[in-house]
């Protein structure tokens, strides 16, 4: 049973088009179930209607013809119930509409299940009998496993066979293609996309339209014959130490690479119109497809020889393609499967007008790197046929977390509004640069950033940044292609120091692992947020703890304005140790003459078992930061990278925002330094509770302060303290945000955070 709906997955997802997508089903379904019938029925977005897509057993020609109404017949009621439905009798039923002209008036026997995808009920997979009689609990469970598991096939293949049918046509009709992904940085882009993947990556390849078929098949010659060679040089250096059996399998490769087929199948794609890289990946992925449905173990296992020759020839191929940066003549939307910092960081700044991640979510550093650049992001956007839209036109939507392709001028328009409005916000925004940040009854607050990259230096000054409370020292380790030299770090530390001298700059140590990976020193785990992470990974490597703290401690020479903070502390004896090392770094680099004080050592408070042993981490370190991101993450057991679950992720969910309160409850006479750090404090909504909450220092990105200070300078505190009264009663995480805006929209505050056009935009 495993292996059949295995197969029968595998072979749908390797389809080319939806209309093969569904046809393999309905074949496929039909013999393995034995039925006289099976159909698959998709929802028409606009009309609502089903759609009889494909069917085998009732009559051919009606498919795509015949429809019903959404509450017509047994097909509607299976989805407007969102469960199965299983009659031996179908005729018998109330709801039972014949839909002339397919024959179906000879089958007696019904089970239709649901195809549903996010919530969202795509369609009905129909299997049907002339016997009278009822589908037995086996036949039903294989038709519910085999529907939910190809609900999301089905989902990308309507979205990425809508693309294709506007490529191929340009129809009118296909303008404003919408998908749904997550905010991930505010503010709107329009223009073109590029798609960047990582090297060798099949999967990754975008199409992209070839006009010299002749030049892109000479580089496919070319990359073929490299990794021919790659593999003769392989067998010949190891032959000493194989045996004749595992020789055989180089000269398996060498076969299958000899053998034309798979040459000739990559030049027709090439001849088709795709180039190189495209065409290497569609036949490849094709194969690997076929190999992984063979029965045989030993076959199926030949998948895998197989991508790692597709693999090889592309990255032959990729040797000859322009590196990422000269690919950016012009400002563009940068898409990509997963996008990564160290991704972000070959493409020139001033060349990306926004970015799309179809996975991650609006919490992954990724995300946060993108708000304090204050680059528009839209992140998770899993149902988005990206490898179809290099060099295609497109909006998006940071604020709603939506993607338009092929925008029609009317869209293009409206949005350009909100490009306007956005800009008048900002300039007047850099109005308050040296104004203090205090409500309008005084009330005074702290504003500090969080940085990363050199170039957040200048823009935290320029919006009036009191100091920096998060420096990632991770960012300049993820940049590099080994560990920064202690001389190199205390360089890049320097600069940070000194751009805000006398203002404090609070430094993380490195905080590596969960979803921030050094791209030459790899955490492969399977839980990695509930692993080898932040200060667990320093501490067992102290070599690079001492190397950064005492670059940290020579940096601030002559300047004493540095504190330490360490990540991920979730028990008493990580701060004690850290803290020791960090005394004995201090003396070493004190009797090396260097001009410097004792930094300040703090912890963040970013993971439950801090937040409860809070009072006593207190009283042994000299400031606290709260990591609002991770205790979101950690507090909700939601994973924040992971776009499935993003909706469940939430900052304002009564538990973190009670979890927050305590902190400030536990902390406030403790006579030590506290803030929040994590991404709440940077969105006005956030700000506005925490301060009520009594919390005075924030930290956020350079991006986002000079709206939180007009957002403060705009409210008193009592009215801030009466918003936090009322939303700490609700119980519901959306009502949470609901009850915010309303107040929000009644201080006439709503209109700082986001241009007024967004809501009449986003349909
Ligand atoms: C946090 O977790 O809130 C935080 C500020 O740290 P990071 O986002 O870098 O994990
Ligand atoms: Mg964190």
């Amino acid at each position: 049973m495993l292996n059949l709906l295995r197969r029968i997955t595998q072979e749908v997802a390797a389809a080319e088009s939806l209309s093969e997508a569904l046809d393999i089903i309905v074949r496929r379904v039909r013999r393995t179930m034995r039925t006289e019938v099976c159909s698959v029925y998709l929802v028409d977005p606009n009309s609502k209607e089903y759609l009889l897509m494909a069917t085998r057993g009732l009559t051919l020609d009606v498919a795509g013809s015949a429809s019903l109404k959404p509450n017509e017949g047994l097909v509607s009621l299976v989805g407007r119930r969102a469960e199965p439905v299983n009659l031996e009798d179908a005729q018998k039923h109330p709801d039972f509409h014949l839909l002339q002209g397919t024959g179906e008036e000879r089958y007696k026997s019904f089970l239709g299940v649901p195809i549903i995808h996010h919530r969202e009920v795509l369609g009905v997979l129909v299997v049907q009998h002339e016997e009278r009689r009822c589908f037995d609990e086996g036949e039903e469970a294989f038709l519910i496993t085999l529907s939910a598991q190809l609900a999301s096939i089905i989902f990308h293949a309507e979205a990425t066979d809508a693309m294709a049918v506007f490529n191929k046509s340009k129809e009118v009709a296909h303008t404003d293609l919408r998908y749904k992904g997550i905010p991930g940085s505010t503010g709107v882009a329009i223009g073109t996309g590029v798609v960047v993947y990582p090297p060798a990556d099949l999967n990754a390849i975008p199409d992209r339209a070839t006009d010299n078929p002749q030049h892109e098949i000479d580089s496919f010659r070319q990359a073929l014959e490299g990794a021919r060679a790659d593999i003769r040089k392989a067998s010949s250096r190891l032959s000493l130490h194989l045996s004749s059996d595992e020789k055989e399998l180089f000269d398996v490769y060498l076969k299958i690479l000899d053998d034309n087929t798979i040459a000739v199948e990559v030049e027709n794609k090439i001849k088709a119109g795709n180039w190189a890289q495209g065409a290497l990946r569609q036949v490849f992925l094709a194969h690997i497809a076929q190999f992984n449905m063979m029965d045989d173990s030993y076959l199926r296992e030949r998948a895998s020889d197989i991508r790692d020759l597709g693999c090889r020839i592309l990255s032959h191929l990729q040797e000859d393609s322009p590196n990422t940066a000269s690919r950016f003549s012009e400002p563009a939307i940068v898409i990509g499967e997963e996008l990564t910092a160290s991704m972000l960081g070959e493409i020139p700044l001033d060349k990306i007008k926004g970015l799309v991640s179809v996975m991650g979510s609006g919490n992954s550093h990724v995300a946060i790197l993108a708000r304090a650049m204050g680059i528009p992001t839209v992140m998770g956007a899993m149902d988005l046929p990206y490898a179809q839209l290099d060099k295609k036109s497109m909006i998006i939507d940071g604020y709603s977390g939506k993607v338009f392709t092929n925008p029609s001028q009317k869209m293009i328009d409206s949005y350009q509004q909100v490009v306007d409005e956005q800009k008048i916000l900002e300039e007047e925004f850099l109005t308050l640069k040296d104004l203090p940040c205090e409500t309008k009854d005084g009330h005074r607050m702290s504003l500090f950033v969080n940085t990363g990259l050199s170039a957040d230096i200048g823009l935290s000054l320029d919006r009036g940044a009191e100091g920096i409370g998060l420096y990632r020292t991770e960012v300049p380790f993820m940049v590099r292609e080994r560990f920064p030299t202690e001389k190199e770090q205390e360089q890049i530390y320097r600069q940070q120091l000194e751009g805000f001298a006398p203002a404090p700059v609070t430094m993380r140590t490195l905080d590596i692992g969960g979803d921030k990976a050094l791209p030459y020193f790899s955490i492969e785990e399977e839980n990695p947020f509930l692993g080898w992470r932040g200060i667990r990974v320093t501490l067992d490597h102290t070599e690079i703890f001492l190397g950064q703290i005492r670059a940290m401690i020579k940096a601030s020479s002559g300047l004493h304005n540095l504190k330490i903070m360490l990540p991920m502390i979730s028990n008493v004896a990580e701060v004690e140790e850290a803290q020791s090392l960090i005394r004995r770094s201090f003396m070493e680099v004190k009797e090396e003459g260097y001009d410097v004080v004792m930094p300040e050592v703090g912890v963040m408070i970013e993971v439950p078992a801090a937040v409860y042993q809070v009072k006593v981490l207190a009283s042994i370190v000299d400031f606290m930061s709260v990591g609002s991101n991770d205790l979101t993450q950690y507090l909700l057991a939601v994973d924040r990278n992971n776009s499935r679950v993003a909706d469940l992720y939430s900052s304002f969910h009564p538990a973190v925002l009670h979890a927050l309160r305590n902190i400030v409850a536990e902390v406030k006479h403790e006579g030590i330094g506290l803030s929040v750090c994590g991404e709440m404090a940077g969105d006005p909504m956030g700000a506005i509770l925490l301060m009520a909450m009594g919390y005075d220092t924030l930290s956020m990105s350079s991006t986002n302060l000079p709206k939180v200070k007009a957002v403060i300078r705009n409210i008193n505190a009592a009215q801030a303290n009466d918003m936090l009264d009322q939303v700490m009663s609700v119980v519901h995480a959306d009502a949470v945000i609901q009850t915010m805006t309303r107040l929000m929209r009644e201080a006439d505050i709503e209109r700082l955070v986001k241009p007024s056009n967004t809501n009449q935009s986003v349909h």
